[in-house]
């Protein structure tokens, strides 16, 4: 029976021909499956191999987290997960493997809060910042800005601790998972706020005011299938403490919707702007339902934000290449962070997103047609998700780059962590 990263019960040690990630759309093709039970047997196992890499909740759509035939793949799952909040200094220390829906309970049980979640509470911490990950909002970086230091175990099985105070900080949260098994991650919080949460319908594209749209809210999301030009769907965050924004442009809804047509709407977040607190609403799936059967591909590009309205008429320009394969696409806003691999180094983005159906023969060729009509804006692909960019494009794109590069070889020198997906971004 194939195994979904992270979802059920299998201990100790294994071949990994039956695990799949939570798409089931990647088999990774490790030597071995390993799930340790204490932080002692990960680091043994970590100095005790060649090839190494670590498997959080397995949401990822491409084999950024498979070692390959010669490695193995170690899962966070079995490890202690815990999370200690330090009310005064308004920090948490939360294990890697932790999802984000549990940190969240209890950030919240403090009066504490994140400053923003990705769509989805079900993610680990430490996959999520690795890969990029991130929720909305035209001040909101990704999740990894939130960090203040990284733990990890390194290839010898030694740990380090890297801060904010350290050079090489910028290199480490948003890693690809190329430096190391990171065991624990301390993150920045804030007091508690409320959310409430409205969704509005029928938003044309022309004549469309993108700034004054994303700036509506604290986290704003618009969602199109592209049959028709124009968004089905806008989902506004507000904070409660926070003054109210008019939204003028499109009518609200009067029932709650899911954002992929013909889907339940009881697995999203309380919608009709009833306030609840922020890790309840910012979100849009609720951490106790499945959010969907795992029956889709992912694929998502930053761009720079004044880059937004271009990009969106190019692919209204092929919106029936893009319909035909599609089941939603989200544009959301990530402002600049300093991580030398984010995809919104450097620059407050525009996030376009798409939730392909699941057919990888069909859905290829879109996305690689889709890359090129946004080519002139200069795409950052989301590590997690399917891209068809070259690596040697992706470099250039990255202005600290070669920095990256001389942090994985100062840090694994053995190049322990650094897999295919890693060896052909960098380059060696
Ligand atoms: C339904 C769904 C909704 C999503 N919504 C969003 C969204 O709103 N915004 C967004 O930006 N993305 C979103 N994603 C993408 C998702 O956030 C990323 O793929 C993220 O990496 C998932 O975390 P994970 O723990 O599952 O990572 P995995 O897929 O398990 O791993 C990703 C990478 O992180 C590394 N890694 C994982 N744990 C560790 C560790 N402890 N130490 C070192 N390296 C590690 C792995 O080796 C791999 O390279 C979504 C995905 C799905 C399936």
């Amino acid at each position: 029976m194939a195994e979904t990263a992270g979802t059920t019960g299998r201990t100790g040690a294994g071949g990994a021909g039956t695990v799949t990630n939570w798409a089931r759309t990647v088999t990774y093709a490790a030597r071995e499956f390993h799930r340790p039970r204490t932080p002692e047997e990960l680091a043994a196992l970590v100095a005790g191999n060649t090839r190494v890499r670590i498997l959080g909740s397995g949401h990822s759509f491409n084999r950024i987290a498979d070692p390959g035939p010669d490695g193995i793949l170690v899962s966070t799952a079995g490890l202690p997960q815990t999370v200690d909040v330090d009310t005064a200094a308004r920090t948490v220390r939360v294990s890697g493997g932790v999802r984000y829906a549990e940190l969240a309970r209890t950030v919240h049980a403090h009066g504490l809060a994140l400053s923003n979640m990705a769509s989805l509470p079900h993610i680990s911490v430490a996959g999520s910042v690795a890969t990029g990950t991130h929720g909305s909002g035209v001040t909101n970086g990704p999740l990894a800005a939130a960090v203040r230091e990284v733990e990890m175990v390194v290839a010898d099985g030694t740990t380090r601790r890297i801060g904010r105070d350290d050079a090489r900080f910028a290199g480490v949260v948003t890693s690809l998972g190329a430096l190391g098994a990171v065991t624990a991650l301390t993150l920045d919080l804030e007091p508690a706020y409320g959310v409430e949460q409205r969704v509005y319908t029928g938003l044309p594209l022309d004549a469309l005011d993108f700034e004054a749209v994303a700036a509506a809210g604290y986290s704003v999301s618009l969602f199109t299938d592209w049959r028709r030009p124009g968004f089905r769907q806008v989902w506004v965050k507000r904070r409660t403490d926070r003054p109210a924004v008019d939204f003028p442009w499109a009518a609200p809804a009067t029932e709650p919707l899911h954002p992929v047509p013909g889907m339940p709407a009881v697995n999203c977040t309380e919608q009709l702007g009833v306030p609840g607190p922020w890790h309840e609403r910012l979100p849009h799936f609720r951490a106790e339902f499945t959010p969907s059967s795992g029956e889709e591909i992912q694929s998502e590009y930053l761009l720079p934000r004044p880059s937004a309205l271009g990009a969106l008429h190019a692919i209204d320009g092929i919106r029936d290449t893009v319909a035909g394969v599609l089941q939603t696409c989200e544009v959301r806003t990530v402002a600049a962070d300093a991580q030398w691999l984010s995809p919104a180094h450097g620059r407050d983005s525009v996030a376009l997103h798409f939730t392909w159906v699941k057919d990888e023969a069909a859905v290829l060729p879109v996305v690689r047609r889709l890359e090129e009509v946004l080519e002139p804006f200069d795409p950052r692909p989301h590590w997690g998700k399917v891209f068809q960019i070259p690596p040697a494009a992706l470099r250039g794109r990255y202005p600290r780059f070669a920095d990256f590069r001389d942090l994985v070889r100062a840090l694994d020198p053995s190049g322990t962590f650094t897999n295919a997906f890693v060896r052909d971004l960098l380059g060696h």
